[in-house]
């Protein structure tokens, strides 16, 4: 991993009650924090190495790790879940940090049959073990990715603004007045007391503060001084506590995802559930969501998250147009895309593609253009005899011969159980049937449910911030009672 980057970021410090105020932040600095709004959700634990400590992500992630590749619909399914891209990678390219140039490698893969290199129209595919879509062979050779994103002016952000940041990661312009609310908020009367620290910003750390954001509600003092527990000063983030994302089960008969929990009606707690392939593509496609569309889908109830990454979803919500580099930019941050060939098209939590992208290379066929480094090299005239070839993206959920229109990962007409947090494997009568129960046989019930909009959302945010996924989504706290399934008796 490429750490030769770094950012002096000026920190400063309250150092009685050992905190930071704030930071002082050019838009280097901004456009790296902002740019993990833009990171699927499946980047984020393989970033933090399965340990980004939200929720049952991690569990979830390494169901799909564990998950037979037969049940997939190709290979390269597999990789898309565990190691999806992020439509912003082209941009994420010119972060001052490379701290996710491993996640999105400059490569792109090709078919090296003869027939196909001779042919004008050429595959491509991001995701390598995708077989051609021509000829059906594994597409195994390289090439450069064609250009490079613009990095006039940053990447997200205006790069003439200046920026602070708090504590916990709100964003604001730099002034005057902002700075003195924060000294209001945070009673510091007495500017003795402070002090200016200077960090060196690389890979590491960009992790680091990474992984605080999603835990922490004190990212930045976290950070600074790692073995101090702060007491919580004053709950800044606006939360909206009455808000029960409820919703009863609307009847959406052709895109209906249904689902069997087996649960004890004492307690509703979740035994485990049975599900089919169509609930497995719902849930797995969390992994390829990036942050910040997972924030958006849970915008109007933030108060289970530990963290406060909301804040700098919040932020770049509020902050003035003159922040930005445009609107295109805010958008990538607030609402990203998935990349082309992505979407599950049953989701109901519906995220919008980028459409596939074709290019066009002259003088050189793929064999001819250097896959060392980026440059990529024109020889002329193409001893292949071609001179202008099409690019086209493959679809790596198609297996050869085989269209895809649902866009679905996992194919397979079996069942699976899934446990509480997350825990998936095919069923198997027998391991359902000895699966240890704290709780008498008689009250075990089943209960058919089905996943409309709003369901979908509080298996999004259980998935974030709980273990107990399946019961915190369908039976939420507030109307759990003894009384309320209407299952089915099982005895
Ligand atoms: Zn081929």
């Amino acid at each position: 991993m490429s750490s030769s980057s770094s950012i002096k970021v000026k920190f400063l410090i309250d150092t009685e009650r050992k905190r930071v105020v704030f930071v002082e932040a050019g838009s280097a600095f901004v456009d790296v924090l902002f740019s993990f709004l833009t990171l699927p959700l499946g980047s984020i634990v393989q970033l933090l190495s399965q340990r980004s400590g939200l929720g049952s992500l991690d569990n979830l992630y390494e169901s799909v790790v564990q998950l037979d590749a037969a049940h997939l619909r190709t290979e390269a399914c597999k990789e898309m879940l565990l190691h999806p891209r992020s439509a912003a990678a082209r941009q994420c390219e010119n972060l001052k940090i490379k701290y996710i140039s491993e996640l999105y490698p400059v490569l792109l893969y090709t078919c090296s049959d003869s027939g196909c290199v001779a042919q004008t129209t050429y595959y491509y595919e991001y995701a390598s073990k995708v077989s051609c879509g021509s000829c059906g062979n594994l597409m195994d050779f390289k090439l450069c990715w064609p250009g490079k994103a613009s990095d006039q002016g940053g990447v997200f952000v205006n790069d003439t603004v200046d920026f602070i940041m708090t504590d916990d990661l709100r964003v604001m312009q730099s002034s005057f007045a902002n700075g003195l609310s924060i000294f209001k908020e945070l009673q510091i009367k007495d500017a003795s007391i402070l002090e200016e620290r200077v960090i060196d910003f690389g890979t590491k750390e960009a992790l680091d503060l990474l992984k605080r954001s999603l835990i922490s509600k004190n990212a930045l003092t976290e950070f600074c001084f790692p073995d101090v527990c702060v007491e919580a000063s004053g709950d800044s983030s606006s939360s909206n506590k009455d808000e029960i994302v409820a919703g009863e089960a609307e009847a959406e008969a052709e895109n209906e995802i249904i689902l069997e929990l087996f649960l004890n009606q004492r307690n509703n707690e979740v035994l485990y559930a049975e599900v089919g392939e169509d609930f497995l593509n719902f849930l797995f496609s969390f992994l390829t969501f990036p942050l910040g569309s997972a924030l958006g889908f849970l915008s109007h109830n933030i108060s289970p998250f530990d963290g406060c990454i909301h804040n700098l979803y919040s932020s770049a919500k509020s902050m003035s147009s003159v922040c930005f580099k445009s609107e295109v930019y805010r958008d990538m941050l607030l609402t990203p895309k998935l990349p082309a060939f992505y979407e599950y098209k049953k989701h109901m939590l519906k995220l919008k593609e980028v459409p596939s992208q074709e290019f066009i290379t002259s003088g050189s066929c793929a064999q001819c253009i250097s896959s060392n480094g980026r440059k990529r090299i024109k020889i002329s005239p193409c001893p292949h005899g071609i001179t202008e070839k099409k690019y086209i993206q493959h679809n790596p959920k198609s297996a050869k011969g085989v269209e895809d229109n649902s866009g679905a990962f996992v194919m397979s007409s079996k069942k699976f159980m899934i446990s509480d947090n997350l825990d998936i494997s095919p069923l198997s009568l027998i391991s359902a049937m000895r699966t240890e129960m704290d709780f008498p046989i008689s009250e075990l019930v089943r209960k058919k449910v089905s996943i409309d909009r709003a369901k979908a959302q509080s298996l999004l945010s259980a998935l974030l911030v709980s273990k107990k996924v399946l019961a915190d989504a369908f039976f939420p706290k507030p109307i759990q009672k003894k009384q309320n399934v209407d299952g089915v008796a099982l005895f």
